[in-house]
């Protein structure tokens, strides 16, 4: 199982925020801006280079989400950046596709 996995099952601990059938989100443990969340599918993707076809229906429901969980969190009118690493370059470290939202300060453009 991914950490995210057990997360998703209440086997490690978690601040998670938003919730539907297959996906939630949850604070990110090491948070880079005063608002960041993690939004994950509950089953295991491996990373945005292993989705298939057929997590398409999914993913588009999590982006669709992200809308209302930067609202609930606040950050909607400020403005938020969604992320996804793929791969060393990019700083990806859990094998298990997950979407960052981050918000509450201004983000640098082009990011670090
Ligand atoms: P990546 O670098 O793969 O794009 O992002 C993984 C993220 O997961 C990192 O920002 C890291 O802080 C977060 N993370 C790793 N382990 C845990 C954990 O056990 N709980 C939470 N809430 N976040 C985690």
């Amino acid at each position: 199982m991914t950490i995210f996995e057990k997360i998703a099952a209440r086997e490690i601990p978690a601040d998670i925020v938003y919730e539907e059938e297959d996906f939630f989100a949850f604070k990110d443990i090491t948070p880079q801006a005063p608002v960041h969340v993690l939004i994950v599918p509950k089953r295991a993707i491996p990373g945005i280079s292993g989705s298939q076809p057929g997590d398409a229906e999914l993913l588009g429901k999590m982006l669709v989400a992200t809308p209302k969980i930067a609202r609930q969190l606040g950050v909607f009118e400020g403005g938020y950046r969604l992320v996804i690493n793929h791969g060393k370059d990019a700083g990806e470290t859990v094998p298990h596709l997950h979407i960052h939202l981050l918000g509450g300060r201004a983000l640098g453009w082009p990011p670090g």
